[in-house]
């Protein structure tokens, strides 16, 4: 898959989010057991895993590097881009460490390390 049609992929799995997001809150059954970032918690809020996925993938598609990791700017696994385009960062590498060490030394803000795997 080019990036070209990793962001087509994304624009469908918005679509598909935003669907499940609007069927929720309409109180149908909505399926968050496959391809929904985030696992399903107990008692966990639905609503909310949904909303930030959904933000997720709007960050990547609007992207001006999309496929590069948001801390080092290292191109990330082409399998891991085709799986999972909505990836902002690979797990953390030497290039992250370094980059987020420099981060904190200047004291700038950047992207927070919460998971944001599936
Ligand atoms: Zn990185």
């Amino acid at each position: 898959m080019n990036d070209s049609a990793r962001r087509t992929f994304l624009l469908r799995k918005g679509a598909e989010v935003a669907k499940k997001l609007e069927d929720l809150l309409a109180h149908k059954e909505v399926d968050l057991s496959q391809g929904i970032l985030g696992s399903a918690v107990p008692d966990h809020d639905d609503a909310l895993r949904l909303r930030r996925f959904l933000e997720l993938i709007d960050r990547r598609i609007k992207a001006a590097r999309f496929g590069r990791c948001t801390v080092c700017e290292e191109r990330l696994p082409e399998a891991t881009l085709d799986e999972t385009p909505w990836l902002e960062r690979a797990d953390i590498g030497l290039g992250c460490r370094i980059a987020l060490s420099l981060r904190n030394a200047l004291n700038l803000r950047g992207p927070s390390l919460a998971a944001t795997n599936a």
